[in-house]
């Protein structure tokens, strides 16, 4: 239902669950955060923000992302939540959308020795960059999408790397660009209070985003798309 990321100079978890709170007006089941530091930590809950909001914010990292879900594939419960993990649990991704394709994938994912903890279309996300990964979360994700069939707006992040990996087609994600800081969102008012100054991802394109560079890919090619500066009245 709803996503935010975070990379940057401050710690992560507070960023990324204040986010979550304001994407609350949406109407969700369950939410959780992930942070890469040397690893992954996951914290995730079906209920109410507020219920798990300190166990999250005590996670410490620089790169975060969380995720609010209103499930379509798997009951609302704790392990159905999101972030979703690899096998290594080092890789962990947040999700909106349906990925049509996912028995399949999973039945060749399982033959393959992957074990699935969630009864979700997404969990096939993490176990496939998992499945690529060669020591490049970008190169890995590009391969990922690739057999993806469904609509999608998904971040992935790695212990191993210092940046997150955004992912869009046929669901929404922002891009907001600070000083030293990027924020990734399904929507725009967890990053309007930290920065103006916003991309819009537009289907098909993949973002590679750093503390303080994105560089934006589709079809193969590295493309440009211009900041928008967003006017708010906050009033
Ligand atoms: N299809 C995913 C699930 O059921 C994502 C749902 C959402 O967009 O919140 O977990």
């Amino acid at each position: 239902c709803g996503i935010v990321g975070y990379i940057g100079r401050r710690n992560a978890a507070p960023v990324v669950v204040e986010g979550l709170k304001r994407l609350e007006y949406r109407g969700y089941d369950s939410f959780g955060v992930a942070i890469a530091d040397n690893g992954i930590e996951v914290v995730k809950k079906q209920g109410r923000i507020s219920d798990l909001g300190k166990s999250a914010i005590s996670l410490s990292g620089p790169v975060g992302i969380g995720h609010t879900r209103w499930a379509t594939h798997g009951v609302p419960n704790d392990i159905n939540a999101h972030p979703h993990t690899d096998c290594e649990e080092n890789i962990a991704v947040v999700h909106n959308g349906i990925i049509e394709n996912y028995t399949e994938l999973k039945r060749m994912l399982e033959s393959e020795g992957h074990t699935f903890k969630s009864d979700t279309d997404t969990e096939v996300i993490p176990h496939l960059i998992e499945k690529y990964y060669a020591g490049n979360l970008l190169d890995a994700v590009f391969k990922t999408a690739d057999v993806l069939k469904g609509s999608y707006a998904f971040l992935a992040v790695c212990g191993d790397e210092r940046r997150i990996v955004a992912a869009k087609k046929s669901s929404p994600l922002v891009i907001g660009m600070g000083d030293g800081e990027m924020f990734a969102s399904s929507d725009m008012t967890p990053v309007i209070e930290y920065t103006q100054k916003m991309i819009f991802l537009e289907d098909g394109d993949f973002a590679d985003i750093s503390d303080s560079d994105i560089c934006i890919y589709n079809s193969g090619e590295k493309v440009v798309r211009m900041p928008e500066i967003v006017e708010w009245d906050f009033d």
